[in-house]
């Protein structure tokens, strides 16, 4: 626990509640008291004496919990989504503790995403600065040309930056129902990255699976499953 003072939308981060966007938002939207008064405005200085709450629970009484996901096709990575589609959090609604996702798998993309009530952890996986390797499987249309894979393994341009070179290796092709099966590993997580990688060189994504983030695996979980990481597997990603 820290002393010095730091801003609320911080502590609420650092403490695995939200992240910092979204302990804006919380802010905002009335959900956070400082020693029992609402406070709506940003950059409010608190220290380890001052009570903070997000809709009545303080944030201290959390232990820190980590949870490995397969998460299905058809599932949003946030906490809320505006459209009342099922979210990642509703699938470990058993869980009591409030955690969120570290990054992003899109709605149609399906694998493994780490899950988590410690902000310090989080954020230091998202930071651009620790690019773990994720690796996916993807199915494109087509097949892919010599070039594409050599463009795709050297880093391809998407909005003016390049990314860092890829492992990519082609796992079968279906000749005749127009195909590919390709294992890429990345270690950025720019937006719909894999999907523009492939899109850049001429090849569709069309369907997309997670199946490694660092030395994590999916071993013995099916799609809708989830376990609770283990002790060393937490130190190692530290
Ligand atoms: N890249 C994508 O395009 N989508 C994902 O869900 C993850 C990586």
């Amino acid at each position: 626990k820290t002393h010095m003072s730091e801003r609320l939308q911080k502590a609420i981060a650092n403490a695995g509640v939200a992240s910092r966007r979204r302990a804006e938002k919380l802010i905002a939207a009335g959900h956070v008291t400082v020693n029992g008064a609402i406070v709506t405005e940003m950059g409010v200085k608190v220290d380890s004496s001052d009570t903070i709450e997000v809709d009545g629970v303080p944030l201290s009484q959390e232990k820190k919990v980590y949870y490995l996901l397969y998460k299905p096709r058809g599932v949003v990575t946030t906490a809320h989504d505006d459209k009342g589609r099922k979210t990642v959090v509703d699938i470990l609604s058993d869980v009591p503790e409030r955690v969120y996702p570290v990054g992003r798998l899109d709605y149609d993309t399906s694998g493994l995403l780490l899950l988590t009530n410690d902000g310090d952890l989080a954020n230091g996986l998202m930071h651009p600065s620790f690019q773990i390797d994720k690796t996916y499987v993807a199915r494109v249309k087509g097949v892919p040309t010599p070039d594409a894979l050599r463009t795709l393994t050297h880093g391809v341009v998407l909005d003016g930056r390049r990314t860092r070179p890829a492992k990519v290796k082609v796992i079968r092709t279906e000749q005749a129902k127009q195909y590919t099966i390709v294992q890429i590993t990345i270690h950025e997580g720019w937006h719909h990255q894999v999907k523009r990688m492939f899109e850049a060189v001429g090849l569709p994504v069309e369907k997309l699976m997670r199946e490694k983030f660092a030395f994590l695996d999916l071993t013995s979980l099916t799609a809708g499953e989830y376990r609770s990481l283990r002790h060393e597997e937490v130190h190692q990603l530290y």
